[in-house]
């Protein structure tokens, strides 16, 4: 049985070690939430914001912004209730303001992390209600909340890999791998996922396929790739995973619902996702993750998609 408590500590841990700056304000512009990152960019300390020796607010924070040496940190500032309003990164030491459509994206971010705290809260609150007196319903809405706490993690883990790549922190560690274990690893692990569609899915890759690669890493490929076939394909498709046209590449093909071609170079962005309600609690995270593995690796992912028919993902691996 899940312990709430202990999970919302676990969570409010990870947002305050996240390497990015999250300021909160209320609607009066006054900061009410931070975490230590923030603290650190700013180079003051969370007893002086705790006192509110400092009495923040936002058009403050701002101007401190502009004083602080972005070249190596990142600061995003979140400002409540509108959404993220001003948001500064570092790129090849230069200053840059990012786009509407970034900021909007860390909008939605904030928004999809938002959706399973309430229900989470939600279901806690009916427990303590009543709920939980009544066996049946109350391990009914302890299973929902565990299955609101895994998307919760996979959202916060999809961003801590997006800024560990972003820290250059996830550098590949590579050695001689059987590819078609590292397959068969990523199906049993995704077979619950393809049971509840009735999917199939066939790892028809080469028995002595050799693939250099940091173990975790082509893991995390693989299994996203494969995730992601049985996301976007009805219910009763076949999902296959064979060797590609070249040696050290393997392909992932699917019978799903494919892709437009106006989509298939915005795929790899961050937080692009082409139809938002067809990938519920999805963080548009994944295959920009991906992409960025395989760079790192110095390969290359490609894609070929007919809308309605499928697609198929070929990722190449140098072979030394
Ligand atoms: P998400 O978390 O939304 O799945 P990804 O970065 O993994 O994000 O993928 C980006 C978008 O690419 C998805 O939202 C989806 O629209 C599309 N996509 C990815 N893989 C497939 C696939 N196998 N079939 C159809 N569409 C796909």
């Amino acid at each position: 049985m899940p312990d709430l408590k202990e999970t919302f500590e676990e969570l409010k841990r990870y947002i305050n070690d996240l390497p990015i700056g999250l300021l909160l304000f209320d609607s009066k512009k006054n900061l009410i939430s931070w975490n230590k990152y923030s603290c650190e960019i700013l180079n003051i300390t969370n007893e002086d914001i705790k006192k509110n020796d400092l009495g923040i607010t936002s058009t403050q924070i701002e101007e401190l912004i502009e004083k602080v040496d972005l070249t190596e940190k990142e600061l995003i500032g979140l400002i409540k209730p509108h959404k993220a309003k001003k948001i500064l990164t570092s790129d090849n030491h230069s200053l840059v303001i990012i786009t509407e459509a970034f900021q909007e994206a860390i909008g939605e971010m904030s928004h999809e992390l938002r959706r399973p705290i309430t229900n989470i809260k939600t279901l806690a609150e009916s427990l303590l209600m009543g709920a939980k007196d009544d066996p049946d319903i109350a391990s009914k809405f302890l299973n929902n909340i565990n299955s609101e706490i895994d998307r919760l993690s996979r959202l916060v883990n999809d961003l801590l890999n997006i800024s560990k790549i972003r820290a250059g922190k996830l550098q590949p560690t590579k050695k001689n791998l059987n590819l078609k274990e590292r397959v068969q690893d990523a199906i049993k692990l995704l077979q619950p996922n393809a049971e509840k569609k009735s999917t199939t899915i066939k790892n028809e890759t080469s028995d002595n396929f050799m693939i250099f690669a940091d173990t975790e890493q082509l893991d995390h490929v693989i299994q996203n790739l494969i995730e992601n076939a049985i996301k976007y394909s009805p219910d009763g498709s076949t999902i296959t995973i064979k060797d590609g046209p070249i040696s050290g590449s393997f392909e992932i093909l699917d019978t799903g619902i494919g892709i437009a071609p106006e989509h298939l170079n915005k795929i790899f962005e961050r937080f692009y996702q082409v139809d938002r309600s067809k990938a519920k609690g999805s963080s548009g995270l994944g295959l920009s993750i991906v992409k960025n593995i395989i760079d790192l690796h110095k390969g290359k992912i490609e894609v070929n998609s007919t809308l309605g028919k499928g697609s198929s993902f070929i990722v190449y691996l140098p072979v030394d």
